[in-house]
């Protein structure tokens, strides 16, 4: 038999499934867009037998996983976690000791505020062979979409990325730094600590006036994008009834929106830049 045959035929055996050595690909789904994953995230989902997939993926996203694929829905939102992080930890060890190429589906880069690095760890302590795909992480695709450059030699030094998410019932940032100006701001789940930050950042020294922008569903064709200031923003917010996922950028770049923005204003013509696009 040659060396291609048994390929073959070891390919046909039954059983074989139990005997491979099952692999994790936790891939970055990017923020929305599906044009936005990458080569290597394409190539994954497209070879996946058992998909795990974060409630933020899009269904675009999900209509490349085979139709034969399994797929089990992890999803995560405040205050309803589908599944608690640690059986999640689990399930990802018990599917690759099925012998399966799983892929672990998370929104935007796995290792911005996404639990990857938690996920790895555990497949690391069970010996669980993994890659980690990256993606667009929302902070990124939101600035592009919204004419707003995360950082600009005019205006910015730095960009800080923070979580707004309460830990023990407060928001604990570290103000002074900050409030300081001259950088970018870009808080992932703020909208319901919006009010607290922007009160704790002018109480430390950055201007009331700030600009802030609140990008709702980003890179989507459900994009929204509001402008407001560090006085302001809760109030819009809710006026407004921006929803999560929001992703809010502090600092003197959005005032580029007003001359950057291509995303909105090539949705509002109908021009093909903004196609096709994720629900
Ligand atoms: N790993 C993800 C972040 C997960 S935390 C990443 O790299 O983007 C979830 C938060 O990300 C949301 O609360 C929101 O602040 C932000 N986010 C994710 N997708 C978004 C989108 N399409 N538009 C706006 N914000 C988004």
């Amino acid at each position: 038999m040659s060396r291609k045959t048994r390929a073959a035929a070891a390919r046909l055996e039954p059983g074989r499934r139990a005997s491979r050595r099952g692999i994790v690909h936790l891939v970055g789904a990017g923020p929305g867009d599906p044009e936005l994953l990458t080569l290597r995230a394409v190539r994954r989902i497209r070879e996946a037998e058992v998909a795990v997939c974060d409630h933020l993926v899009s269904e675009a996203i999900l209509s490349l996983l085979p139709a034969k694929c399994e797929r089990i829905y992890a999803g995560k939102e405040r205050a309803n976690h589908a599944l608690p992080q640690d059986e999640i930890n689990k399930l990802l060890v018990a599917l690759a000791r099925e012998g399966r190429r799983v892929v672990r589906l998370k929104g935007g880069d796995p290792y911005v505020f996404g639990r990857g690095g938690e996920e790895a760890e555990f497949l690391a302590q069970y010996g669980v062979d993994f890659e980690v795909v990256p993606g667009v992480t929302s902070a990124s695709g939101a600035a592009a979409y919204a004419g707003i450059p995360l950082t600009h030699r005019d205006y910015t030094a730095a960009v800080t990325f923070v979580t707004g998410h309460r830990r023990n019932g407060r928001c604990d940032l570290d103000w002074a730094a900050l409030a300081r100006p001259s950088q970018t701001l870009v808080i992932y789940m703020g909208l319901a600590t919006i009010a607290e930050i922007g009160e704790n950042l002018v109480a430390h020294g950055r201007a009331a006036d700030t600009p802030v922008a609140v990008i709702e569903r980003a890179t989507t064709s459900r994009q929204r994008v509001l402008v407001a200031t560090l006085a302001d923003v809760a109030a819009r917010i809710e006026a407004e009834h921006i929803a999560a996922p929001a992703l809010v950028i502090v600092g003197e770049v959005v005032r580029l929106r007003e001359r950057l923005d291509w995303f909105d204003t090539a949705r509002l013509l109908g021009d093909a830049r903004s196609l096709p696009l994720a629900s």
